[in-house]
């Protein structure tokens, strides 16, 4: 199989966060309180960008939980709060107010963190970026985290689950890579496998994003049951944290699926990104008579679902 290595890497500053293509899969979630219905947009809020519309909404609307959109371009209703401390997770970087998801990414954190928490050597999970308390585009970083249903988790073992307000915003996490991303460095251990598996093995998750070392490691060490690691998907970045994607929650009919991966447990392909990585292709020529690439324009709120206006002005 040929990976199409370096249209991606075009798109890496982009999609820093996990690649994307947008299928049908509508399924529902219930939580009691007003549904959420799309209001006019004023012309004024329509072209100013949804990222400064999103970035500095303080807390999630007064409704119904519901994801709206794909998980580049969209919104979330009634987003949860993931409490700072827990007995086997602390929220990072509080400052950024992005530890806000579905509930159904809340539920899943916890119940992972208690998993992680029986590892040897790590008290629980430090937890990164989810969502901001709407939802919606970041002012910076990531594409997607846009709908609640993404989740960092931090490769650092937590030794230490008390660490303070300062602390969460200082201390840094650990990256796992070496040469590149094409193998694990010596930070890696049985445990993160461990975990990484017990999240791939939930069946509220549809993707992992790894560096394609891990995943290839991750391959040759597994020695049972593989069909977990078909959701482990090698990707740019993601040493320092790997990325958590559930799927659209039962119901939710306005959340879009990503296309499932390819069947399989993808690890021929993830050698192939390796090797790309350790011999890079050279560079196709340029066709000169193909048109210059569009610069990417910011979202608006008129790009985003028509619910999500009424997220932003849910009071
Ligand atoms: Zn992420």
């Amino acid at each position: 199989m040929i990976r199409p290595f370096l249209t991606f890497t075009l798109l890496t500053a982009l999609a820093a966060c996990g690649g994307e293509r947008p299928s049908q899969n509508l399924q529902s979630m219930a939580r009691s309180g007003p549904a959420a219905t799309a209001v006019p947009v004023s012309g004024v809020v329509s072209s100013k960008s949804a990222k400064q519309l999103f970035g500095y909404e303080p807390a999630p609307s007064p409704q119904r939980s519901e994801p709206f959109g794909s998980y580049s371009k969209g919104c979330a209703a009634g987003n949860v709060q993931l409490p700072e401390t827990g007995p086997t997770w602390q929220a990072m970087r509080l400052s950024r107010n992005r530890n806000w998801g579905q509930p159904t990414t809340i539920d899943f954190l916890q119940d992972l963190s208690r998993k992680a928490a029986q590892q040897p050597g790590w008290s629980g999970l430090y937890v990164g970026d989810i969502s901001q308390p709407r939802g919606g585009p970041m002012l910076t970083g990531h594409a997607s985290h846009q709908i609640g249903l993404d989740a960092d988790i931090w490769m650092l073992p937590p030794t230490s689950l008390t660490r303070s307000q300062a602390e969460r915003e200082n201390i840094s996490s650990i990256s796992m890579q070496r040469t590149r991303g094409a193998y694990v460095n010596d930070g890696w251990t049985r445990q993160h496998h461990e975990i990484v598996k017990a999240a791939a093995s939930d069946p509220r998750v549809a993707r992992i994003f790894i560096f394609p070392g891990a995943k290839v490691q991750m391959c040759q060490n597994e020695s049972g049951d593989r069909s977990w690691l078909r959701k482990v998907r090698p990707w740019y970045g993601h040493h320092y944290h790997f990325h958590v994607r559930l799927a659209c929650p039962a119901g939710a009919a306005g959340c879009i699926d990503q296309t499932p991966p390819p069947a399989g447990d993808g690890c021929a392909d993830a050698q192939d990104w390796v090797n790309n990585i350790l011999n890079p292709p050279p560079p196709r020529p340029r066709d000169p008579d193909a048109p210059a690439p569009t610069p990417k324009r910011e979202l608006t709120l008129n790009d985003l679902p028509g619910q999500c206006s009424g997220v932003l002005a849910s009071r």
